[in-house]
This record gives structure tokens, C-alpha cells and sequence, in this order.
């Protein structure tokens, strides 16, 4: 299988969240069939619950990173919980605080709406913890469905901060 090229977010706000985030992208590279092609900037977000924004939680940090991979979307995602699971992520609630979170955003131009798996992410399009450093790493990024995510960034850029 040729390999395709994909977008990964990386994301939490328990723990050291860079350590696990730059152990998170070790894993990724170690792994048979994913490289690791780009990494974006890191960046600092208040945490969004259920119920909206929360500063009573700690802030998230989170970036994204560009792979070439010859797994196929399910697999791809049984290697990301595999590795959110190695890295302490335990599930209680929708949106809750977590050590490591790993979203599949995009897998090549395929559009899917699976019962695990969507893709294109649906709710990148609107999110600044994602749209900001993507488009950081690749300011000619498009996500499919949504167009230039250089200019979804820019409508909710000061929602995030740059930490590198
Ligand atoms: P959100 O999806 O809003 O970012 P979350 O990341 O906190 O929320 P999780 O508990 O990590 O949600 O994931 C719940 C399930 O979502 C996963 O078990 C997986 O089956 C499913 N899922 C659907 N589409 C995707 C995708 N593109 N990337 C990762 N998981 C996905
Ligand atoms: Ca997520
Ligand atoms: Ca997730």
C-alpha cells in the first residue's frame, strides 16, 4: 500500500503534558508504518468542558504533526489509543481532563462517517487548538470539507497561545 499522508492532534492538560506529548510522537515514530513527517508548534489553551470554557482546570497544551502512514484508518486508530492508553488516558466523562489525547484529523483527502471513526475530525474545523498550530506547520493546509485552515485559524486565533 502506497502510504498516505495524514494529520494527527496531540493534546492534554494533566501531568507534564509536553513530556507526554513528545513521548506520544516517540511512540508514533517507533511504530511500523508511521512516519513522523512535520511537527507544529505547541500551543497553550483554557480548558473546554461540556459546559464551556473551565479555568477552574488546568490549561491544555496541544500541537499537531504530519505523518506518512501505511495503516489503514482503523489501524491507525487502535495505535493511538494503544499509546493515549500507555500514557495514563482514562475515560470518565465526555471532555474531561486527560493526559494524553491523540485525534486522527484528517487520512488523506477520505471523507467518512464510520461508527469509530469520522473523518475528516468533525469538530477540527472550529477549533483553535488544532487550526492555529496546523496551520503554523503548513500554512497552505486544507481540510477537506472546510477549505484553508490558515484562514479557520485566523477567526480564532486568540483563543490559543503559542508556547513553542
Ligand atoms: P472529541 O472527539 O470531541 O475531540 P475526545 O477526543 O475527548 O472528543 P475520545 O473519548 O478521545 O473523545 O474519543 C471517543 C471516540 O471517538 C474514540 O473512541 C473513537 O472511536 C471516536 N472517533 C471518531 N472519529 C475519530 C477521529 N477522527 N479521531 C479519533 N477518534 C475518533
Ligand atoms: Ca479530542
Ligand atoms: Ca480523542
Amino acid at each position: 500500500m502506497a502510504a498516505v499522508r495524514a494529520v494527527l492532534a496531540l493534546g492534554g492538560n494533566l501531568g507534564d503534558r509536553k513530556a507526554n506529548i513528545r513521548s506520544a510522537i516517540r511512540a508514533l515514530k517507533e511504530t511500523e508504518g508511521i512516519k513522523v513527517v512535520k511537527k507544529s508548534p505547541l500551543v497553550e489553551s483554557f480548558a473546554v468542558t461540556a459546559a464551556g470554557v473551565d479555568q477552574s482546570r488546568p490549561n491544555y497544551l496541544n500541537g499537531v504533526v504530519e505523518i506518512d502512514t501505511e495503516l489503514k484508518p482503523g489501524a491507525l486508530l487502535d495505535v493511538v489509543r494503544a499509546i493515549e492508553k500507555d500514557h495514563g488516558r482514562i475515560r470518565l466523562e465526555r471532555w474531561g481532563s486527560r493526559t494524553l489525547d491523540i485525534d486522527i484529523i484528517t487520512y488523506g483527502s477520505l471523507i467518512k462517517d464510520g461508527k469509530r471513526l469520522t473523518l475528516p475530525h468533525p469538530r477540527a474545523f472550529e477549533r483553535a487548538f488544532v487550526t492555529v498550530p496546523w496551520s503554523l506547520m503548513n500554512p497552505d493546509a486544507v481540510l477537506p470539507g472546510h477549505g484553508s485552515v490558515a484562514a479557520l485559524a485566523a477567526e480564532v486565533r486568540d483563543q490559543v497561545w503559542v508556547v513553542k
